[in-house]
């Protein structure tokens, strides 16, 4: 394969910088297990106090954010709703069958966002038939569906429904900051109605490991136990929550930059022959365009992107295509990457 130049495969492909390597390697460490590492305890106080949760706990992925919270929301069969694209249905291997024994149910929702209207038709009525509604989880923003951002009254209306019917509510935060730098709205007003959030420390934030899960200090227990109970527990972890901690006081800011950038692809390549594609419905840092007027299959395309211009971008769907700019991409890449595509469009479109 031809090397990659310009990686526009996700925001996990950030390599961690200078600084933040030297700021790693300066930090004090200790045994996490004991408490006695004071980089994981300031990441967690800066997490909980971010989220305006009680306590917050460092983990080694976002998944296992995930997989532990449904662990501690959820007993043996019973119900999360979250949409059909949500990352724990279709990205975790099943955990949520295999550690919590709970049930996922898919909605069909749009742009991977439902409505209250949608949970309480599920749910609705209760019945010894029906698995217990337990858990409601929703994704921030969402990924599949390319970087859509939940409307705050939304997420307000979905949680009332699922409050009132006796439910707790998740949210999988991977990229809940890309919603802050993006809307201005506090991570603490968004992470409000939820007993349980997160955030990925490895997406947009560039550091290369790790997530932090926050809740009440009862849910941070129970969240505790499992982490020991999976293997999660580590040591002189502050040599990589340092990463975490580098990158929550000097890369939230600049993830606006990941937008601009983003939005500036997407019209660059806006009406390149064969692509369907509309700028506006970019809101953070994914652009995700179309190419069924090139007759081929993403994967094709994808591969020839890479061959012929070493630009990296993945295709998440049979003509879907996903680019998303990120730390490592200057304007000047996005420019070079625009030229690519188009030229990679208009030549493929010449020879159909
Ligand atoms: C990346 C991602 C995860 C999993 O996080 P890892 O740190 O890769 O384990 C979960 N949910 C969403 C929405 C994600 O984008």
């Amino acid at each position: 394969m031809s090397a990659v130049k310009i990686d526009l495969y996700s925001d996990t492909s950030t390599m961690p910088t200078p600084a933040m390597r030297s700021y790693m390697c300066e930090a004090e460490v200790g045994d996490e297990q004991k408490m006695e590492d004071p980089t994981v305890n300031a990441l967690q106080a800066h997490v909980a106090e971010l989220t305006g949760k009680e306590a917050a706990l460092f983990m080694p992925s976002g998944t296992m954010c995930n997989q532990i919270a449904i662990a501690v929301h959820c007993g043996p069969g019973d119900l999360i709703l979250l949409d059909r694209t949500a990352h724990p249905l279709i990205s975790e291997s099943g955990g949520a069958a295999v550690l919590a024994s709970a049930t996922m149910y898919p909605i069909d929702g749009e742009d991977g966002q439902f409505t209250p209207e949608q949970v309480a038709q599920i749910i609705e009525p209760p019945t010894r038939y029906k698995p217990t509604f337990r858990l409601v989880s929703i994704e921030q923003t969402t990924n599949k569906p390319g970087g859509k951002i939940w409307d705050l009254d939304q997420i307000r209306a979905v949680a009332d429904v699922a409050r009132e019917r006796g439910a707790n509510l998740h949210m999988d935060g991977a990229r809940l900051l890309n919603a802050v730098v993006a809307t201005g709205i506090p991570a603490s007003d968004y992470s409000e109605p939820f007993d349980s959030v997160w955030i990925d420390l490895s997406k947009g934030l560039g550091a290369p490991v790790g997530g932090v899960l926050a809740g009440s200090q009862d849910f941070i227990d129970q969240a505790w136990q499992w982490k020991q109970r999976i293997g999660g527990a580590m040591r002189q972890a502050g040599i990589v929550a340092a990463a975490g901690l580098y990158a929550l006081q000097h890369h939230v800011e600049r993830m606006a930059e990941d937008h601009a950038n983003a939005k500036r692809l997407a019209e660059g390549i806006s009406g390149a022959p064969g692509i369907e594609i509309d700028p506006t419905d970019v809101e953070t840092n994914m652009v995700r365009f179309d190419i069924v007027g090139l007759g081929m299959a993403s994967s094709e395309f994808v591969d020839a992107l890479i061959e012929q211009h070493g630009v990296r971008v993945s295709a998440p769907g049979p003509t879907f295509v996903r680019a998303i700019p990120h730390l490592g991409i200057s304007e000047a890449d996005i420019d070079e990457a625009v030229d690519a595509i188009r030229n990679l469009t208009t030549k493929l479109s010449e020879a159909a």
